[in-house]
């Protein structure tokens, strides 16, 4: 018997994808791996395991595999090295870690995790990140581990262009992608969770950091109203607090899930010029994965419902 609903839903970005542009082959290749992560999670929930843990795992899985913009397969700075941010979030007391900027950490998720834990901080940055991750054990990763020959190709083709481009988009192509990854879940007990995880920009430079590790722009998480984690142009997310927005939407303006997430993209976010979407789930175990780009790598699964994998609008 389930005690309460629960559920997961996770996303490894949006952008021009069309299908128009994808061999049936890739396309299963993306399809197989959000399915993969969706397990991780899910299995977790179905055990009785928590949110935090279940969108921990799943972004985790995510980081591991080298087609979105996380971990393993972060794109490259300008100076051709990675500097990866993340966020994670408990919906019980609003507890939150954050990590930007570090290179030799396989799994960012983890580390912003562990400062959540173990630290009476909520957002490390830079050098000092990883000098915490290293009292606490992790292993520092070599920057070869990272390196992909695709992602290396982009690099040369922003520097040509003197640009700063969103993940995979082609300089001179009108198409943008964005392959940051998130999940969010609701637990057996009711509680909820959020985690997003990215390499960012290719050739970003001066330290930018996105709205992934922004503990109210590309992530939030309270038992109260909802959990969200968003990918896009994070310059515009910051500027409107997007994940926090759906939130206090639900909270005192007493909008649905689904009204206040078509609110923050299709209108707070899109006013501005903004582009991207978010994936969320309430306290009821609705879910809501908006967007307003072509396409957003995204999966879901409901207790006791099949999962539900979508690429396209
Ligand atoms: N939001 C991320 C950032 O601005 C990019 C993405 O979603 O791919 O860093």
């Amino acid at each position: 018997m389930i005690k309460h609903k629960f559920g997961i839903a996770i996303h490894g970005g949006a952008g021009t994808i069309l299908k128009s542009q994808m061999s049936p082959a890739k396309e299963l290749k993306y399809k197989n791996a959000l399915r993969k992560a969706l397990d991780k999670g899910y299995s977790i929930l179905a055990k009785g395991g928590s949110a935090l843990d279940a969108v921990e795992a799943s972004v985790i899985y995510l980081e591991n595999c080298d087609l979105f913009n996380a971990g393993k397969g972060s794109v490259f700075t300008s100076k051709g090295t990675h500097e990866m941010d993340a966020s994670i979030m408990n919906g019980i007391n609003l507890d939150a870690g954050a990590v930007a900027m570090v290179s030799s950490i396989k799994n960012p998720v983890q580390l912003a995790r562990m400062i959540m834990d173990k630290s009476e901080h909520v957002f490390l940055a830079g050098k000092g990140a990883e000098k915490f991750a290293w009292k606490h054990g992790f292993e520092k990763v070599k920057a070869d581990y990272f390196f992909n020959k695709h992602r290396y190709a982009q690099l040369l083709q922003a520097k040509k262009a003197n640009r700063m481009i969103l993940d995979h988009s082609e300089v001179d192509a009108p198409d943008k992608k964005f392959g940051t990854v998130g999940a969010v879940a609701l637990d057996k007990l009711g509680n909820l969770a959020a985690a997003t995880s990215t390499g960012g920009m290719t050739n970003k430079k001066f330290g930018r950091i996105g709205d992934s590790p922004m503990v109210g722009c590309g992530t939030y998480a309270n038992n109260q109203s909802c959990a969200i984690s968003c990918t896009g142009s994070g310059e515009y997310f910051i500027r409107i607090n997007a994940a926090y927005q759906v939130s206090a939407l639900m909270l005192y303006a007493k909008k649905t899930l689904e009204q206040a997430c078509k609110q923050v993209i299709h209108e707070s976010l899109s006013k501005i010029g903004g582009d991207g979407g978010l994936i969320a789930i309430d306290k009821s175990g609705n879910i809501s994965m908006p967007f307003n780009t072509d396409g957003m790598y995204r999966a879901s699964r409901s207790s006791g419902k099949k999962e539900n994998i979508k690429i396209y609008s």
